[in-house]
């Protein structure tokens, strides 16, 4: 087991004019501790193949893994169809060149017609269609691809309403039998689970049926219901309570970080990381205790 985090939230500084490096940020997480990282690069961008091949050299010089790559996601974007099948493109290259365990996919790319209810079935009919060719094309170049539970948010409908598909674990579960092949497993977002599910102890149960399914994790917390991605103990997420249930299922794989909005101070960066190193291994004697 392996700690983890999403370099790419290392580009962002507190100047919006100034940019860090892959090598830069790979740089802070290696002294931090972290032997592995995840990367999301820019897919929308036209330099992506630079970006990507940055990374890949940084992981040379810094000695690291990449245990993830995750592929872009449209549901809030909204771009056309054909921009979205060329970013998913993109995303399987880097995956490859980058030599990621994981791509990760949310499979959850379906708004429902206006004046048309939410239909689970046209959703997981339209999911399949989008991201099989896709699914296939990972598999075929030797790049696993995972999915990851979602939450509702009502996306453009009423807060009666459902919008959001994979924020029920039925719906996750149908989607990976749908795709049925023993290569793709489950990324689980713990952040995304907790706004999911009502309490921690559905929480933890919901870990527990996606059991040896759940390959991969995304680690954050949050509070007031909002997708926050702050570092765990941060929030409200009861962590003793989901380790157990980690521990569990036998999980094997590694915690790895998904952080999001903020923006560290600069003098600041270097210990906040090295905290964030020490929390995984504070995470990881909850589960072995
Ligand atoms: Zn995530």
């Amino acid at each position: 087991m392996e700690f983890s985090l999403n370099a790419e939230y290392l580009k962002r500084t507190r100047d919006p004019r100034v940019r860090r490096t892959p090598s830069e940020c790979l740089q802070i997480c290696h002294a931090a501790g972290f032997r592995t990282v995840s990367y999301f690069p820019d897919f929308a961008s036209d330099a992506w193949e630079e970006e990507v091949n940055a990374v890949v050299q940084a992981s040379d010089v810094w000695g690291m893994s990449l245990d993830q790559v995750h592929a872009p996601y449209n549901f809030y974007a909204h771009q056309p169809l054909a921009v979205f099948h060329e970013r998913l493109r993109r995303s399987i290259v880097a995956a490859k060149r980058m030599n990621a365990s994981y791509l990760v996919f949310h499979a959850d790319e379906y708004h429902p017609l206006p004046g048309e209810a939410y239909d689970a079935e046209i959703a997981l009919r339209t999911v399949y269609e989008i991201f099989a060719p896709h699914i296939e094309n990972a598999l075929r170049m030797g790049v696993t691809p995972v999915f990851e539970n979602t939450f509702e948010d009502h996306h453009r409908v009423s807060v009666r309403e459902r919008s959001h598909f994979c924020a029920e674990l039925s719906e996750l579960i149908a989607v990976m039998d749908r795709f049925a092949d023993p290569r793709i497993g489950c990324c689980w977002d713990f952040g995304h689970g907790k706004l999911a599910m009502e309490t921690d102890e559905r929480h933890a149960d919901a870990i527990r049926t996606m059991g040896k399914r759940i390959v991969c994790t995304h680690i954050h917390d949050n509070y007031y219901k909002k997708d926050l991605h702050l570092p765990p103990f941060m929030g409200e997420a009861n962590w003793e309570l989901l380790m157990k249930a980690v521990k569990e299922i036998g999980y094997g794989g590694n915690l790895t970080f998904e952080l999001g909005y903020s923006t560290m101070e600069e003098s600041l960066v270097a210990d906040f990381m090295k905290n964030l190193y020490r929390t995984a291994g504070i995470l990881k004697e909850m589960m072995d205790g």
